[in-house]
């Protein structure tokens, strides 16, 4: 399943700058964006974007969804931070993103 990518031009509260996919609700508006490209997973496009930036990373949101589709490396690394419960987790990446998108 291919999409358009995009990359936040401002970074986040943790220094990292958002790549999200097409139709996200956190993507930022088009002159505070980098257009990456079309991939096939959000790793790739994670991976295209720091050809802009040094920090990057999928946006919580956006990524989150494609899990449902595919696994990729930057998921299981999520998974591994079980120490954090799954509900809160989401609403701190939601969090996140919302003030990714006011920046
Ligand atoms: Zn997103």
């Amino acid at each position: 399943m291919v999409a358009k990518y995009f990359v936040a031009v401002r970074p986040q509260t943790n220094e990292n700058h958002a790549v999200h996919k097409e139709g996200c609700p956190f993507l930022p508006d088009d002159e505070k964006r980098i257009y990456l490209g079309v991939f096939s997973s959000g790793q790739d496009a994670v991976v295209e974007s720091q050809r802009h930036f040094i920090k990057t990373k999928g946006c919580l949101f956006c990524s989150k969804e494609h899990k449902a589709s595919e696994e990729t490396p930057s998921q299981s690394e999520w998974a591994n931070k079980d120490s954090i419960p799954s509900k809160l987790r989401i609403a701190i990446s939601y969090h996140q993103s919302l003030l990714c998108c006011l920046n």
